[in-house]
C-alpha cells in the first residue's frame, strides 16, 4: 500500500500516518520527494485499509501496490530510483558501473595483478570468486579462506572493493570480512534461506539471474533481500537457458529496460557468462550498454590460457582500459554521465 501525502502535510501529519500504519504491525518506508511524500506500507493488506487512511490529515490518496513484489518496485519508490553507495563508488544513477577481475581467484600474482589492471582502468569494483559453483564437483571450487585473504590484501592495495560470492551460509562471516558486495549466483538465486540471510547482513547484494527464471522471480528473489531492511540490491542478467544451443546462454538484453520499468534498483549485464567466449563480450556489452545498464561484470585474465576457469571467456586483462573506454562511449549514448576516471 502507498500512501500519497498532500503536498502540504505537515511533518507531524507524516509521522502520525507512519505511527497509525506500525500500530497494526506493518513496515513503513518514507520516500520524501521534493514534490511528494510517499509512505510505502508493507504488512497485512486488510489491517492497512482497517485504520482507513483516506481520511486522516494531510493524506490524499491511498493506492495499493499490484505486483507481488513489494519493495522492488518502482512504484515503492515513487519513481527514484535506487543508487548504492559501495565504498565511495556509486552503482545506479547516472553513473556507469564497471565490475571487473577473474572468475576466480587462484594466487597472490594473479589476484594483485588483475586488481591494479582494474584499478588503472578506470574500474568501480574488484570481483573474484573464492567460493566457485561448478557444474562438476570435481572441477576446482575455489581457495576458500586463502581466496578471501587474498581479495583483502587486494583491496587494501588498490582501494577497490570487492564483490564475492557466498554459496553457504556457513561461510557468512567470514565473507563479511572482506565482501564490500555479496554475489549471490545465478544458481543460488533462488536459495530463499541465503537470500534472508544475506537481506539481515545489511551488507550489498549483487543478485544473479536464475539460469531459466522469469523476470517475477527474480524481482521475488531480491524482494527475500530487501524485506529484511537491506536496500542495497543490484539486479545482474547474465543469459538464460533458450532452445538456441550454438553459443552458451541467451543474453536477454530486453530485460534491461523491462527490470528498469518494473524497478528501482540498479540492473547490470554480465556478458562474460552470457557468451562463454571472448570474442561476443565486447558485442554484448556494448550492446549492454545502448539498452541502459547501470554497468557491467566482465572477467578478465592476465593470461586466459592458463585460467583455472572460465579462461574462454575472459578478456585479456591488459586489453581492459580499451574496452572501458568503449563501453562507456556508449554508456554515455545512452544517457550516462561522462565517467569520471
Ligand atoms: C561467476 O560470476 O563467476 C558465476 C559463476 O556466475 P553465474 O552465477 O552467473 O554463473
Ligand atoms: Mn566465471
Amino acid at each position: 500500500m502507498m500512501i500519497v501525502m498532500k503536498p502540504t502535510a505537515t511533518d507531524q501529519e507524516v509521522q502520525a500516518v507512519i505511527d497509525r500504519v506500525q500500530s497494526v504491525g506493518a513496515r513503513t518506508h518514507l520516500s520524501a520527494g521534493e514534490e511528494v511524500t510517499v509512505i510505502g506500507a508493507i504488512g497485512d493488506r486488510e489491517h492497512v485499509a482497517r485504520l482507513e487512511l483516506e481520511g486522516a490529515p494531510g493524506v490524499e490518496r491511498v493506492v495499493p501496490i499490484l505486483k507481488p513484489y513489494k519493495l522492488a518496485s518502482t512504484q515503492f519508490r515513487h519513481g527514484i530510483r535506487s543508487v548504492l553507495d559501495i565504498g565511495g563508488r556509486k552503482v545506479g544513477g547516472d553513473g556507469f558501473a564497471i565490475i571487473a577481475g577473474p572468475c576466480t581467484v587462484e594466487s597472490r600474482e594473479q589476484t594483485l595483478e588483475t586488481a591494479r589492471i582494474v584499478r588503472d582502468a578506470g574500474g568501480t569494483l574488484f570481483r573474484g570468486g573464492a567460493y566457485k559453483p561448478r557444474t562438476s564437483p570435481y572441477a576446482f571450487q575455489g581457495l576458500g579462506q586463502e581466496g578471501l585473504r587474498l581479495l583483502a590484501e587486494a583491496k587494501l592495495e588498490t582501494g577497490l572493493p570487492i564483490v564475492t560470492e557466498l554459496m553457504d551460509l556457513r561461510d557468512l562471516d567470514q565473507i563479511l570480512e572482506v565482501a564490500d558486495v555479496i554475489q549471490i549466483g545465478a544458481r543460488s538465486m533462488q536459495n530463499y534461506a541465503l537470500l534472508a540471510e544475506v537481506g539481515r547482513s545489511g551488507r550489498p547484494a549483487l543478485l544473479k539471474r536464475g539460469l531459466s527464471a522469469t523476470l517475477d522471480e527474480l524481482l521475488m528473489a531480491a524482494e527475500y533481500i530487501l524485506k529484511e531492511g537491506n536496500e542495497s540490491v543490484i539486479l545482474c542478467e547474465r543469459g538464460i537457458r533458450t532452445f538456441e544451443t550454438a553459443y552458451r546462454f541467451t543474453l536477454d538484453l530486453t530485460a534491461i529496460p523491462v527490470l528498469k520499468e518494473l524497478t528501482h534498483l540498479p540492473v547490470i549485464v554480465d556478458p562474460s557468462h552470457a557468451a562463454g567466449r571472448r570474442d561476443l563480450v565486447m558485442p554484448l556489452s556494448l550492446a549492454a550498454a545502448a539498452v541502459g545498464a547501470d554497468g557491467i561484470i566482465v572477467e578478465i585474465h592476465p593470461r586466459p590460457e592458463e585460467a583455472i576457469c572460465d579462461g574462454a571467456q575472459a578478456l585479456v586483462a591488459d586489453d581492459l582500459a580499451d574496452y572501458v573506454e568503449r563501453v562507456q562511449a556508449v554508456a554515455v549514448l545512452a544517457g550516462k554521465a561522462l565517467a569520471a576516471v
